[in-house]
């Protein structure tokens, strides 16, 4: 029965317009089933491979984008690196530079140290002074500039870094060293600025007109041989008289030969003397600076006159004042 369906067949009558004539197509049923069995197929595999395609233009596109997008950061990126790179190659030349600087700066510092040296006693002994020679510092020019310009390679910027590395560790090291001997070359000058203050070396008057040396002379009273103990330097009725060195005051006394006098105890066994004063303004036990006003000129005592008698005690004995009046700059040491 079935069968027989099958075999059945179908006629399709295709009736044209005006005059033409009829076609009639005899069709079995079987072969219209296959025929629209197959387009079917042939219309869902269609449907099937254009939904395929779709999807993969949209992934594709997909793609593309977020490529592009990844792309941009990625640029960005670089971009950053790149200012990065720029802004660390700036900072090591400027540090380089520095460098430079410092080490010029700290040539002119050894030359200081040297000078130093120089007013420091000669006994002591100058360490030598490390580090490169003076020509190797770098000094900014305000000249002319140009030439061809090469890009920096990451392997200069590297030895500039390594260079700038090892000068900064030389530098910190030099700069210990002379930080220590400028502390040593300080506490060297103010021993001897100490042992300046401490040493007479100056005229204890303004005048410098000595009336009588120390040694042998003929006695101004008496006029007989005797033997002068100090120096005798006419001044002015009321002229400061000075401090020789720094030192404590021993005494202040009064007596018809001595007049008004005081006695200054100084280092080393050293006393110094100063006669005839018109006042002593100073007092037992205080301690005086070198060049400070410790009294007036006068003529108390056994004097002829207004003078000084300056006399230099060494252990208690008295000894030529004259070596101890060397210095000429007794203004500068003198206090007003
Ligand atoms: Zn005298």
């Amino acid at each position: 029965m079935k069968f027989t369906w099958f075999q059945s067949k179908l006629t399709f009558v295709i009736i044209p317009e005006a005059n033409g004539s009829v076609i009639r197509l005899k069709l079995s049923r079987a072969a219209l089933w296959c025929t629209a069995s197959l387009m079917l197929l042939l219309f869902g595999t269609t449907c099937m491979l254009s939904i395929r395609s779709l999807h993969s233009i949209v992934s594709v596109s997909l793609m593309s984008m977020e490529m592009k997008g990844q792309t941009a950061m990625l640029e960005q990126d670089l971009h950053r690196k790149n200012a990065a790179i720029e802004r660390l190659q700036n900072d090591i030349y400027a540090l380089s530079k520095q460098a430079a600087e410092v080490r010029s700066q700290m040539e002119r510092m050894k030359r200081l140290e040297q000078d130093l040296h120089k007013l420091a006693p000669a006994s002591v002994e100058r360490r030598k002074a490390g580090g490169p020679p003076l020509s190797a510092a770098v000094s900014a020019g305000t000249g002319g500039m140009g030439g061809e310009a090469f890009p920096v390679t990451e392997e200069q910027t590297h030895e500039l870094a390594a260079a700038t590395g090892i000068r900064y560790t030389e530098l910190h090291a030099e700069m210990k060293e002379l930080a220590s001997r400028l502390g040593q070359t300080k506490r060297q000058l103010q021993e001897k600025q100490e042992q300046r203050q401490r040493t007479p070396d100056i005229w204890p008057t303004l005048s410098k007109v000595v009336t009588s040396p120390y040694g042998y002379r003929r006695d101004p009273f008496t006029k007989k041989l005797s033997f002068h103990r100090g120096i005798d330097i006419a001044g002015k009725l009321g002229d400061p008289v000075y401090a020789v060195a720094s030192g404590v005051v021993h005494s202040v006394a009064y007596d018809k030969l001595h007049g008004h006098n005081v006695v200054i105890e100084h280092d080393k066994g050293l006393r110094t003397w100063y006669m005839h004063l018109n006042s002593a303004q100073v007092n037992q036990g205080d301690k005086v600076d070198k060049g400070q006003a410790i009294g007036e000129l006068g003529t108390t005592g056994r004097s002829t006159g207004p003078h000084l008698h300056y006399e230099v005690l060494l252990s208690g004995k008295s000894t030529n004042p004259a070596p101890y009046m060397s210095s000429d700059n007794r203004k500068k040491e003198r206090k007003k």
